[in-house]
């Protein structure tokens, strides 16, 4: 059933007994386990069907450190949330990912790989995605992997009729929870804002919330406040240990044996490095994307000499009249450690329309950040030449450790950690179930639980996990 406000709700008389905070792939992903297990649930969405810059207001919010896209440009507050502009690129974090890597504090997860791989092929059915075709090792120290280019599904057009002709699970449009109430044990109610105006509160079994990778931490940290410590009653990590996928275009590479790699139907080829080859440099996960650009005949040759010799390939380009760069660009991605520096706090002074105060991200690269981005090029670069397949040329600002350009790609829209998922409260806010540590009936949905970034796209773990907290909840709920 879908409700365009909270009024056609009330009036339906219907009475659930879950309630999911956000329609985006988490929220959604959720709704459709526990429509399948008859649990009557509602999923409030603080947007309406479309875009409009009324909601995307409520995301403005202000970024401290290095630039960072703008808070309510790096997202979307309608039905499908950020499903709406992704660009559909899917992976799975690898086991390994999940494990602790002793030369970095506050890596590991609590669970292994293994308890989403059974989610996985429903996953990859909604996500309209083959499984992934095994790894191809390209040497000792790196292996090209498979990442996936979807139809980058929009969740509120893909779901909207099986929610609708659900009638145990409602949909209610342009209505947001505002706080969640609680008394240090359980939520006990949420306050909703609906068109403008306080719209109420709710008083449910269970609240999942799955509002983002940001807004997560600040609905969290703002319920908390409003409650005296009840709605995370172990508040150290919350808002703490965000990530994100930094990338850059960090060099320039002859490919001479393009017969080495898989390329894919844009000329593209992915490489990322074994665990050995990252704990040998003590650096994180990363990935290389080598996009090629081909030029036939003596423009490839010339093309190819850019790599090595720009000088020399300037003047005779303007001899020939041509505009040639070197035939492969390289960009690199990669994994940032859990810092609890880097953090969404709330902002003292602004609020958006509902009085809840704005998101204030802390945000910065260190020291690793940067050994990860050069050591990873030059592992890359090792790796082409010892195959003897290519050559590569790291551009100078890596090299020399200049400031990070402008201009670039930044990073990967991909907001990570806030509620991360740890055993030990000190260092976490869900446990294994993604339920809020010391709550009884709260839960969080979304990559705000990732302990870790890995070096992957982060939606289709979501997916998975979202699953697996749907089928979680529709055994707890039926109990
Ligand atoms: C430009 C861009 C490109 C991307 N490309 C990729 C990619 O190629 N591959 C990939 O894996 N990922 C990609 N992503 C990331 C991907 O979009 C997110 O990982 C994904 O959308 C997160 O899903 P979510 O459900 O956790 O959160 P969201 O998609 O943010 O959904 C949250 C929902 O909650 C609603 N909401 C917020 N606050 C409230 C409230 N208080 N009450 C009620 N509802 C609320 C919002 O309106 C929204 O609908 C990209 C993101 C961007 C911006």
């Amino acid at each position: 059933m879908i409700f365009e406000n909270i009024e056609a709700f009330r009036a339906s008389g219907f009475a659930p007994r879950i309630g999911i905070v956000g329609a985006g792939p988490a929220g959604i992903s959720i709704a459709h386990m526990l429509g399948k297990a008859n649990i009557p649930t509602v999923i409030f969405e603080a947007g309406g069907n479309d875009y409009s810059d009324e909601s995307q207001d409520f995301y403005k919010g202000k970024v401290i450190g290095d630039p960072y896209f703008d808070l309510d440009v790096t997202r979307l507050r309608f039905l499908g949330g950020s499903s709406n502009h992704w660009a559909g690129w899917c992976r799975v974090l690898e086991a390994h990912d999940f494990l602790p890597k002793p030369y970095v504090p506050h890596t590991g997860w609590p669970i292994t790989r293994a308890a989403i791989e059974p989610f996985l092929p429903q996953a990859f059915e909604i996500l309209g995605i083959q499984p992934f075709t095994p790894d191809i090792p390209i040497s000792a120290d790196m292996r090209q992997f498979d990442l996936i280019k979807s139809d980058h599904v929009h969740f509120g057009e893909k779901f909207m009729p099986e929610l609708g002709r659900n009638t145990n699970i409602a949909v209610v449009l342009s209505t947001e929870v505002q706080t969640l109430i609680g008394d240090g044990r359980k939520v006990t109610s949420a306050r909703l804002w609906s068109q403008g105006a306080p719209a109420g509160e709710i008083v449910l079994d269970y609240f999942v919330v799955c509002t983002g990778g940001l807004e997560n931490s600040r609905l969290l940290l703002w319920s908390n406040e409003q409650s005296n410590g009840g709605v995370v009653p172990n508040a150290a990590a919350l808002g703490r240990y965000w990530m994100e996928h930094p990338m850059y275009t960090g060099g320039d590479a002859i490919i001479t044996n393009p017969d080495a790699f898989a390329w894919d139907g844009d000329g593209q080829a992915f490489l990322t490095p074994t665990p050995d080859a990252m704990a040998k440099r003590g650096i994180l996960n990363f990935h290389i994307q080598i996009e090629t650009n081909p030029y036939p005949g003596i423009k490839g040759y010339v093309a190819d000499l850019a790599c090595l010799m720009p000088e020399w390939t300037e003047w005779i380009s303007e001899q020939l009249s041509l505009h040639l760069r070197c035939t492969s660009q390289i960009h690199v991605a990669w994994e940032q450690a859990p810092r609890p520096d880097n953090r969404i706090m709330l902002s003292k002074t602004d609020r958006d329309a509902a009085g809840v105060p704005r998101i204030e991200l802390h945000w910065t690269k260190d020291e690793l950040d940067h050994r990860t981005m050069l050591e990873g090029l030059r592992m890359f670069g090792e790796t082409i030449a010892a195959q003897d397949i290519g050559r590569l040329r790291i551009s100078d600002w890596v090299r020399d450790g200049s400031p990070y350009p402008d201009g670039m790609e930044l990073a990967g829209n991909h907001h990570m950690g806030g509620t991360r998922m740890s055993t030990d409260p000190a260092t976490g806010v869900v446990d294994a179930d993604c339920k809020v540590h010391g709550m009884d009936n709260l839960f969080v949905g979304g990559s705000s639980v990732f302990a870790t970034g890995g070096q992957c796209t982060p939606t289709t773990t979501i997916t998975a996990l979202a699953l697996r907290l749907g089928d979680h909840l529709s055994r707890v709920a039926s109990s």
